[in-house]
């Protein structure tokens, strides 16, 4: 059979192959993305999802609007004005799961070649779907204050890219958080340039202590011109429930409206029973009591997590502590003549019954081989002291 050439572009994904291990007995892995299902609030998606049937269920159960569910957007509006955000419901259209929205933006932004600048390293989906369309990926230089924002000056000149992708808070893999001040100079540097930057938020509300610096969409408010050249993508997944999938993306109407007009030929629309389900969870006011118990949890794993990888690995691997989300992004430093490629690091570590993802495929070029990422969301404190313990063992 004839496949479409862009196909060419993408290939299956490396770590799939490592996911088909995780079903070993006994194995403890901090290789997924996945949200701890034991904090999801079951209770209040049942009250949400019984309120929703009980008064509405011939709208919800019925097609709907490509724009999103109204009462959502509203809810949304008032859900984004407490981080700072100003958007009318009409300046929000929601999406089956952020990673629609980033699907959305490459199909309406990018022609075949077209520069794009993602972080090194970066969410590897992000990686796929824009290469689909076509995308030559120039990466940037992360640290953990974010990406280094002279570097990505001197990137913008050279290359004129149609877009730049970012996670500013708390990046997949990286965890890393933009400072206040990168913030600021990335909002001058899209107005300065009329570069688009894609705005990708699902870990902002996982912070463990002090709240992040607000999102580049509400500093916006203070760097003129720089508005229009934001997208920002939020997502119910990892404070809600991914299986409801249900996000949302705020831009600047043409881009909104071309968006609109990809996902009618897409999926027509975001089910409405899951948008309504997540507007009545807004409207219930439980999510701030969630999150609350989701931060504490994922603090205390975090913070075992740290501990443990000083303990059991010392000197032969680096890593900064995140500050929130759900990743530790670590290097094998090699010390001691030890191991310094996480691939082959990471087969001895699921010998040993412990999973992680190595760093490569996170890159979309110039792949650091001694980088893996340790998730901490889904294994509790006692599994998190073994698993590293493990490691330790493989190393
Ligand atoms: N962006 C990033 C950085 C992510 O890590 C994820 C999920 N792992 C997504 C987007 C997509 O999330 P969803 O489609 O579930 O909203």
């Amino acid at each position: 059979m004839q496949f479409a050439d862009r196909l060419k572009n993408v290939e299956t994904s490396a770590i799939r192959e490592l996911f088909k291990l995780l079903g070993k007995p006994g194995i403890i892995s901090f290789a997924g993305g996945f949200p701890d299902p034991a904090l999801f609030d079951v209770d209040g998606i049942r009250q949400a999802t019984d309120a929703v049937l009980s008064n509405n269920p011939g709208a919800v159960l019925q097609y709907g609007a490509t724009e999103g569910w109204n009462p959502l957007r509203e809810g949304l509006s008032a859900h984004m004005a407490k981080k700072g955000i100003a958007a009318r419901p009409d300046e929000i259209i929601t999406t089956t799961g952020s990673q629609q929205a980033l699907d959305l933006i490459g199909k309406t932004m990018i022609n075949p070649g077209d520069k794009v600048i993602v972080e090194a390293p970066t969410f590897l989906a992000t990686i796929q779907c824009f290469r689909l369309y076509g995308a030559d990926l120039v990466t940037a230089p992360v640290d953990a204050d974010g990406v280094q924002v002279d570097a990505l000056e001197k990137l913008i000149v050279e290359h004129k890219p149609k877009l730049v992708y970012l996670i500013p808070t708390f990046g997949n893999p990286s965890g890393a958080m933009l400072s206040l001040e990168r913030r600021k100079r990335v909002l001058e540097l899209a107005a300065k340039y009329q570069v688009l930057v894609v705005e990708d938020d699902p870990y902002g509300e996982l912070f463990f202590g002090a709240t992040p610096p607000p999102t580049l969409l509400a500093l916006s408010a203070e760097v003129p011109g720089s508005r229009e050249w934001l997208a920002y993508c939020g997502s119910f997944s990892k404070v809600l429930s991914p299986g409801l999938r249900v996000g949302w993306m705020i831009a600047q109407p043409a881009l909104l409206a071309n968006a609109v007009m990809c996902k009618q030929f897409s999926d027509a629309h975001t089910s409405n029973l899951t948008q309504a389900i997540a507007a009545q969870y807004l409207a219930l006011g439980r999510l701030d009591g969630a999150l609350a118990q989701v931060r504490v949890t994922y603090a205390e794993r975090a913070q075992m997590m740290a501990d443990c990888l000083r303990k059991e690995l010392g000197d032969a691997v680096s890593f900064s502590a995140p500050q929130g989300g759900m990743f530790f992004w670590a290097s094998l430093t090699g010390a001691g003549g030890k191991e310094k490629d996480a691939a082959e690091f990471a087969k001895r570590a699921i010998d040993k019954l412990v999973a992680f993802v190595p760093g490569n495929p996170f890159f979309a070029n110039h792949a650091d081989r001694s980088t893996f990422r340790l998730s901490f969301a889904t294994a509790d404190l006692a599994k998190i002291q073994e698993g590293v313990a493990r490691l330790g063992q493989a190393l």
